[in-house]
């Protein structure tokens, strides 16, 4: 994962002398999550003294979503520019609305979308230099509360991490929206959320261990992250019932929050570990890379990381909980062969050079990893013997 664009945390946050690197807790300015939230934007706005607004939504999005929310800018006397999200996170389309804008004096730039969109926009808002406003129509990553965009190639190669000086101004969360998507996207959400607490308790027991912006990882962070993981075990079926029949209860609410809030903050200020650096490693296998969700990676990564730290119970907890949802727990659920040495010495390799990799606490080589992510994929399969595949099959039948 190589480290673009012009803000590096790296250099600010850097150790000095004979004193560690400090502690650096990042967070959206205002974090607003509801039903019908989406239709009251315009109101929100004002915090960030909106006056006009870019606003950054793919064709589809703008067809469900553009009519309330437009009508909501027009309402608070905001003018709006709509730009089309042409669906991937890449330089190339990012320059090419930050140029468009340019000469449009926005004030703001609002992006409506999926983790992609919301991403670019971002990465727009920085060229800009406006604050960025953050509605996801998903609740699948925790991209929307971070400080960072995921860049790609135009064919949807991985490029890299860009990384921003602020935080979103403000993330509006419309849990009517999140209802109306997939289920597949709210549980794979849970996927991404749930390593946040076994990551970010690696790192903060690992002295030597830093964030993704190289600091020391906060007790705040390990505290939301350990709220995240007890919301998913607590509400996280009930959520998933609920989206499948596009209902808002208090069991969404929950999930919605631990899936966007929760997981953001608790990797951004508590780091990143094997579990990320797993599902990194799996895009590098096509199959996997085009038919499985980020979330969905994280959840078998997780695994394998409890593997690693030889928390075997622990695994065997998390992995009945993904299999009842839906989650891959075996190397067959994201498409890999588990007999294919190939893939599976591509994945350890990636696994081993992923920038983080080393805040686990033990001596990484090949074979650690290789056994981590080989006896999560034998727990997964016992586990799939007792709870059965049905909802991983529910989630991928189309
Ligand atoms: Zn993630």
């Amino acid at each position: 994962m190589e480290i673009a664009g012009t803000y590096l945390p790296y250099e600010i946050f850097a150790p000095t002398g004979a004193h560690g690197a400090p502690r650096v807790f990042i967070a959206p300015q205002r974090y607003i999550q509801g039903k019908d939230v989406l239709a009251q934007m315009g109101r929100y706005l004002a915090l960030v003294r909106a006056r006009r607004a870019a606003i950054l939504i793919s064709p589809g999005g703008e067809k469900r979503h553009g009519g309330p929310l437009t009508d909501s800018l027009r309402s608070a006397k905001i003018d709006s520019i709509v730009c089309r999200f042409n669906g991937e996170c890449s330089r190339e389309e990012v320059e090419q609305h930050a140029r468009a804008l340019k000469s449009q004096r926005v004030d703001c730039v609002v992006a409506v979308g999926g983790g992609k969109c919301v991403d670019a926009g971002k990465a727009v808002a920085f060229r800009l230099n406006v604050p960025v406003v953050i509605a996801p129509t998903l609740a699948s990553n925790d991209a929307p509360c971070s400080a960072l965009s995921v860049l790609y190639s135009p064919a949807g190669v991985s490029e890299g991490v860009e990384f921003y000086p602020c935080s979103p101004a403000l993330v509006v969360v419309d849990t009517g929206v999140i209802a109306a998507a997939s289920e597949r996207y709210l549980v794979s959400g849970m996927g991404d959320a749930m390593a946040t607490w076994y990551e970010a308790s690696v790192c903060l027991h690992n002295g030597a261990a830093i964030t993704t912006v190289g600091a020391r990882p906060t007790l705040a962070s390990i505290a939301i992250g350990e709220v995240c993981a007890k919301t998913l075990f607590k509400h996280g079926a009930a959520a998933a019932e609920a989206v499948a029949s596009s209902t808002v209860n208090d069991a969404l609410e929950a999930v919605v929050e631990a899936n966007t809030l929760l997981s953001a903050l608790g990797f951004e200020s508590g780091g990143l570990a094997a579990a990320h650096g797993f599902a990194q490693s799996f895009t590098a296998i096509p199959e996997a890379n085009a038919n499985h969700l980020h979330g969905e990676m994280v959840a078998l990564g997780t695994l394998a990381q409890l593997v690693m730290e030889q928390r075997l119970d622990e695994a065997r907890r998390v992995g009945r909980f993904f299999a009842e949802v839906g989650l891959p727990v075996h190397v067959g659920q994201l498409s890999i062969d588990a007999h294919d040495g190939v893939a599976l010495k591509t994945i350890v390799d990636h696994a081993l050079a992923f920038p983080f990799i080393g805040n686990m606490p033990m001596q990484i080589d090949a074979d650690v990893v290789s056994h981590g992510l080989l006896g999560a994929h034998e727990i997964g399969l016992a586990l799939t013997q007792q709870v059965g595949e049905a909802s991983y099959r529910r989630l991928h039948a189309d």
